[in-house]
């Protein structure tokens, strides 16, 4: 038998009208014959709620407590899909994570999913029962309930998928699928029929928040073809999966432009030119969980060098106060920040292999007279830092130079 994971996000599944269409969804597609596996997120901003609700009990609350708060929301969700399904006569029975057999590392609100043991799940799927599972959680050895981490139920979806060797994960959301821009900020923005893993990855990594990296990081690792597409229409989506068909000829070396707009600056000026001084400066980011994107190193002069690199703007305060002392220590001269910064990435499996990419990007943003204040290519993305203000001006001139917006 053939077995479909389904999973619905949060706007899917916000109010008992939506639940009602959801379980059509699955009840249409188990009139194809295949076996389904509902998987759920809390509905509406329910998590938002309960973690605003935590903050006013506790400024700091413990993160096993926040687990066990968390999980609250996809727990609700699960039964009440079960009874919207049974309402039409589909025959369903909500698990939790852990009843679901998803059993996972300790580490409270980004916990890492270990195993997944899905016997009660296949009983049920031989049975002919839609099992409906709450996402987003799991269980520790020791019985404690995790959560993945924000998005997690893509997570625990193509988990799913993977442990009952299911065709494919579809990840129903509000959005269409996956665009060739962020539509928001490039209107020409075309919707991909299909893309690879890699791509994908690098566009969530760049920025694109359709789905959950480790959900896709799991696809890639099993080859499970993920779909994404929309519970408010009825169109096909994205399909996520190795070898697209329309690469496999005439591949477009370029897929997409990727943008993220909360990205700051940091320059240390001045920095003594020795071994051990990058070390010196990272390690204490680093140990202070700010994750380095982009790191540029001057050449040096007098033997004093600039390194600039890039953090999310949210952990900008947080390396200021890192670097005074690392400055200080290592004899830096200073450090300059700017906040207002944004990455536009033009994302493709071509970007690296195909001759004039490079050239035609850096065209396309001086002509648009745009400076690009750092650089950093991959196997797979050209990403550029120019300043915030510019940012819908560059990806819509870069999506324009590819002809993204033409098939
Ligand atoms: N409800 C969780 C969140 O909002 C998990 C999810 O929806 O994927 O982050
Ligand atoms: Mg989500």
């Amino acid at each position: 038998m053939t077995y479909i994971v389904q999973k619905f996000g949060g706007s899917s599944v916000a109010t008992s009208e939506r639940l009602h269409h959801v379980a059509e969804i699955v009840q249409r597609t188990r009139a194809t014959g295949a076996g389904v596996v509902a998987v759920v997120s809390a509905m509406g901003n329910t998590t938002d709620e309960l973690i605003a609700l935590a903050h006013e009990v506790n400024a700091d609350p413990p993160s096993r407590e926040m687990d066990m708060l968390l999980s609250t929301g996809e727990t609700v969700t699960a039964p009440l899909l079960a009874m919207a399904l049974s309402s039409i006569g589909v025959e369903a029975i909500s698990l939790t994570g852990a009843q679901a057999g998803i059993r996972t590392s300790a580490s409270h609100r980004s916990a890492r999913i270990r195993q997944v043991v899905p016997e009660r799940i296949l009983d049920a799927l031989q049975r002919g029962v839609v099992p409906v599972v709450a996402g987003f959680q799991g269980m520790t050895d020791e019985l404690d309930v995790t959560t993945l981490g924000r998005g997690g139920s893509d997570t625990s979806a193509v988990a799913l998928a993977v442990a009952v060797g299911a065709d494919r994960c579809e990840i129903y959301t509000d959005v269409a699928g996956v665009y060739t821009a962020d539509p928001r900020v490039v209107p020409e923005a075309r919707l991909l029929p299909e893309i690879n893993y890699e791509e994908m990855l690098e566009f969530a990594a760049v920025g694109a928040r359709v789905m959950h990296l480790r959900a896709v990081e799991i696809g890639e690792a099993y080859d499970m073809p993920i779909w994404v597409r929309s519970s408010f229409t009825d169109e096909p989506g994205t399909v996520i999966h190795r070898n697209p068909v329309s690469h496999m000829e005439d591949r477009k070396h370029v897929r997409g432009i990727a943008s993220e707009s909360n990205v700051a600056k940091v320059t240390v000026l001045g920095v003594p030119d020795r071994p051990g001084i990058a070390a010196a400066l990272f390690t204490p980011l680093g140990a202070n969980q700010i994750n380095v994107d982009i790191i540029v190193q001057n050449v040096s002069h007098d033997g004093l060098s600039d390194v600039s690199f890039t953090i999310a703007q949210s952990d900008l305060p947080a390396a200021q106060k890192v670097l005074s002392d690392v400055t200080l220590a290592i004899g830096a001269r200073g450090v300059d920040a700017r906040a207002d910064i944004a990455k536009v990435s033009v994302v493709g499996t071509g970007v690296r292999h195909t001759p004039g990419v490079f050239a035609t990007a850096f065209r396309a943003l001086a002509d648009a007279k745009i400076n690009i204040e750092m650089i950093s290519s991959s196997e797979i993305a050209l990403t550029c830092i120019v300043d915030a203000r510019q940012m819908d001006e560059a990806a819509a001139a870069l999506h324009r130079a590819f002809e993204l917006d033409k098939l």
